[in-house]
């Protein structure tokens, strides 16, 4: 991806559907493509990097046949989504917030890799959201005989046009990643499978809808916020680690990554409820980190389940040292929470009341 030129100037291509351009009764769907398997093209090195998605509508002809408005926007640097960054979150953003009001939902094609991390970055920066913003991608291209694509994409378009048919609302006003007929909420994605079309899953909240027949969504599961102005944050800390615990992690390890210089937040990937070790070391590493304001947010290697500092004799020390206790939070919701909530430049108590407390539908405490 890339931060120039400006979000405004890219273009935007109509994707020829059933609808007629000129109808404004008809639902405007902006789709971005940001690279991923989804347009990928095997190169001369035998290898898949990304292509331009030139003729969406000869390579999906199902497009035609949906009764939406759709506009590609490509972003100029299409990449294999394991080199996202976060500078290309905020473009995202500023993206989205710049056609927020020509669009009734916005639908991101991504790589499938980070896509989980994207899409709970996404959910933080775009605050207030009132539309659905869904991010979809595929594990087979779209140009493959069986590839996922097709599926993927008309559903994706279908969820973010899709009103609610009592309130004057969209029925999903979040951000969400849907992909194999399931749409999860995007703080709770999880890339669980690379060789399976089931890619990605959410172990501890219901998906928003499923697909079959027809759409089904979940109501009570979906965010209703009150109607409010959208605001689009613009500043990610972005200097934070992730320290996974392994029986045998010894404190050199420990210490190298609590003191890389200028660190701000660490994600500790723990055991069960949240669980480490009690060794003096240990402690002391921790102890030493958070002096020196270093904020340790606790997540668990479990995928299902939650974090419960004081459980245990193992977390309780946790607690009383100052580290904040993830709940159900996934490692990918967690470190893009950091993120944010460093990046807001808030003083010690309300930092660490925003890191513990829900904000994006991240956990449920
Ligand atoms: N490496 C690819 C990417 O994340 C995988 C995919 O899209 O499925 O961009």
């Amino acid at each position: 991806m890339t931060t120039t030129p400006a979000p405004a100037d890219l273009p935007l291509v109509p994707v020829p559907t059933q609808a007629d351009p000129a109808d404004a009764t008809a639902p405007r769907v902006l789709l971005i493509y940001t690279g991923g398997t989804v347009g990928m093209a095997v190169n001369a090195a035998g290898e898949l990097a990304p292509m331009e998605l030139r003729h969406l509508d000869r390579q999906m002809p199902e497009l035609a046949r949906l009764p939406l408005r759709v506009s590609l926007l490509s972003l100029p640097e299409l990449i294999d989504s394991s080199n996202v960054t976060p500078a290309d979150w905020l473009f995202l953003a500023r993206l989205i917030g710049e056609h927020y009001a020509d669009f009734d939902g916005f639908v991101v094609l991504h790589g499938t890799d980070t896509m989980a991390y994207s899409a709970a970055a996404l959910s933080y920066l775009l605050e207030n959201l009132g539309k659905p913003v869904v991010f979809t991608g595929a594990q087979l291209p779209v140009g493959a005989s069986r590839s996922d694509a097709q599926r993927n994409l008309v559903t994706a378009l279908e969820i973010a046009a899709a009103r609610h048919p009592r309130a004057n609302t969209m029925r999903v006003p979040e951000v969400g990643v849907f992909f194999n007929d399931v749409l999860i909420r995007g703080t709770r994605a999880k890339k669980v499978e690379s060789q399976q079309f089931a890619a990605f899953k959410s172990e501890n909240y219901p998906p928003l809808a499923r697909a079959g027949i027809g759409l089904e969504f979940s109501d009570n599961s979906i965010r209703l916020l009150p109607a409010a102005r959208l605001r689009v944050h613009q500043h990610l800390e972005t200097r934070v680690a992730v320290l996974r615990l392994f029986p045998g992690i010894t404190a050199a390890v420990v210490d190298a990554v609590l003191s890389v210089p200028g660190l701000r937040g660490c994600v500790l990937e723990t055991y069960g409820s949240g669980n480490a070790p009690t060794t003096a070391w240990f402690t002391a590493s921790l102890r030493g980190a958070l002096a020196r304001g270093v904020w340790l947010l606790n997540v668990s290697q479990c995928v299902e389940g939650r974090v419960v500092q004081g459980k245990y004799e193992t977390s309780a020390a946790l607690a009383s040292l100052g580290v904040v206790g993830g709940d159900d939070i996934t490692t990918e919701a967690a470190v893009t929470k950091l993120m944010f909530v460093l990046g807001l430049g808030l003083d010690n108590a309300r930092t660490r009341q925003l890191l513990g407390q829900d904000l994006r539908g991240e956990i449920t405490p």
